[in-house]
This record gives structure tokens, sequence and C-alpha cells, in this order.
């Protein structure tokens, strides 16, 4: 069989079923089983698969019509132009987290206080390591009279196998040296060691935690058939969503009574749900008192990240 027959057959198929983008699916997933290019099954429309090809690709055909992440299946997704490992133990990166990027790209610049980076949650890895790419070039400066490096990065996970897929995906791009990723509950491995901070340093804390509310969980449509093959634990949490960052703010404002340097010293980038805006809000300033909080939206115009500053 070769390629033009094999992709019109299986076009049919995920047509007959629904699904979305069935051109793209079909040549994507057909790439990864030759491991080739997209373009390369686009212009050789009459080479001939193997018996055990055609196999492998009728598996993958049907994980895509039982609604399974084309990410998933490819075992790739891009985020910020760079290319990620994910599996089942990872969260795939949504394009409106890009947005926790910017505003943390916007809130270095031009700064000349050390910063150390905290991901609380990092499944894949994607925020810290999109980051640690592009300050790669200042991420070895020290201040000259101190000594002092300008930047720390750190990663935690609760799940020691998202921090599998997170460590290969640093390596990969030759960031490894330069996070470091610790296994814990949200800040429990900072909260534990504090001379990881850099001394006087500002510190950015960046969370796209768990927020999609548990009901949820029963209302899978077609269009959210894809959250019943991701992570659950990176997904739902409690009755409103915002548990997780509750208990975020609570250590916290620990880490704040503990140690008085971190008292006026915290910046915090969260993500969260548009329909949960009026009680992040609300939540935010019951453990925040004296700081200054703005939402922003991502790019399809739906409130997106809270950022809260000193
Ligand atoms: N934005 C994701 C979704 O709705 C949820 C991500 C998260 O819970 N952090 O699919």
């Amino acid at each position: 069989m070769t390629i033009k027959q094999i992709l019109k057959d299986n076009i049919l198929k995920l047509k007959l079923k629904k699904i979305k983008n069935l051109h793209f699916d079909a040549e994507i997933l057909l790439s990864t089983i030759l491991k080739k290019q997209r373009e390369f099954i686009l212009s050789h429309t009459e080479y001939k698969l193997t018996k055990l090809q055609i196999k492998n690709y009728h598996a993958l055909i049907n994980r895509r019509i039982n609604g399974e992440p084309i990410a998933y299946l490819t075992g790739h997704k891009e985020f910020y132009g760079f290319d990620f490992n994910v599996n089942k133990n990872v969260l795939i990166p949504r394009p409106e987290t890009e947005l926790i990027i910017d505003e943390a790209l916007k809130f270095v610049a031009h700064d000349s206080q050390p910063i150390t980076i905290i991901d609380v949650g990092t499944g894949s890895g994607c925020i810290i390591i999109t980051l640690a790419k592009l300050l790669e070039p200042e991420l070895k400066i020290k201040n000259y009279e101190s000594g002092i490096k300008k930047y720390k990065l750190f990663a935690t996970d609760i799940s020691q196998k998202a921090l599998i897929t997170a460590r290969k995906n640093a390596k990969f791009y030759n960031v490894n040296k330069n996070i470091k990723f610790l296994n814990g509950d949200l800040l429990e491995p900072i909260i534990h060691n504090f001379k990881f901070i850099i001394p006087n340093s500002k510190i950015l804390i960046l969370a796209n935690l768990p927020y999609v509310c548990e009901a949820w969980k029963k209302s899978y449509s077609a269009d959210s058939i894809g959250l019943k093959f991701e992570p659950q634990i990176a997904l739902f949490t409690g009755k409103n969503g915002l548990e997780l960052y509750e208990k975020l703010f609570k250590q916290i404002n620990k880490l704040q009574t503990k140690n008085y340097k971190f008292k006026n010293n915290i910046n915090i980038l969260c993500e969260f749900d548009p329909n949960q805006t009026t009680l992040i809000k609300k939540i935010i300033k019951k453990y925040f008192k004296n700081t200054k909080l703005q939402i922003k939206k991502d790019l399809a115009g739906y409130n997106r990240l809270a950022i809260i500053k000193n």
C-alpha cells in the first residue's frame, strides 16, 4: 500500500468519527510511524509501506479515534517554538501558557538585582526550560564584585515520573545543569532548603497548577475528551479548582514569616481559568495584603494570568 492510498482511507475513517484536523492528524501520525518529516509524506505519495508500518499506523489511528491527544501519539509538543517530549505522566503544554513566559521575561528584563526563579508543578518542564533557553547567555553571568549569580532556576513537582520527563527535556536542550529539579509538594523542597535561594535576590514563582474543578470530570464532551488521557492530578483539584493555589499561597506566607528576607520580595505569576477571575482575586487579596495585582488576558482574549508583585 502506498502513502497516497493509506492516507485516503484513514482520512475517511477520521472523517466518519468527526475528528477535526483530520488531514493534519493522518499525515503527522504517518510521519511518526515512518520517522520522517511531514514534508516527506506529502512529496513521496507513491512510497510503499511495509506490513508492520501499516499495522502500527492503524493502531495509532484507532487511538486517535478514541480521543487520545495527538501529542501523546507522536510523543512531542511544541511550546514557545521549542519541542518538548511528552507522555501520559505530564500535561500537554498549552498555547495559553506561553503568556507566563512573556510576563516572566518582562519581569526579569532590565533588572540588576539577582533573581531566583521557581517553577512550581513543572510537569514536562516546558516553562522553566523555555526560560532557561531564552536566558541562557545570562545564566553564567556573576556579579563582578560579589561573585553572586544573576539567576538561579528551580522546578518542583510532586510526581517523580513527571520529573523524569522534565529532566530529559532539560538535557535535550542542554540546560540540565542550569535548573535544579526537586521532588515535593509545591514549595516544600524550597521551604526546607532556604540556602537554595540567592541571597538578597528577588523571587519569582511561576505556577500553572491544576485548576480544573473536580465536577468537570463527569462532563467530558467531544471537545474535552483529550483531558481523559492526561494525568488527572495535573488537571483537577477540589471544588473550585483553586485549592492548590491556596495551598501555595499559604506556603509562601509561611516562608515570609519564617524568614524576613522573603517579606517583601516574592512575586508570583499564576495561570487560571477565566471563570475563576473573581474568586482568584479574592483569594490573592486574602493572602497578600500589600501587593499589586494585575490580571492579564491570553491571546484568545480570556483572563488567564494573575501577576502578584511586591
Ligand atoms: N488550561 C488547561 C485546560 O483547561 C488546564 C491546565 C491546568 O489545569 N493547569 O485544559
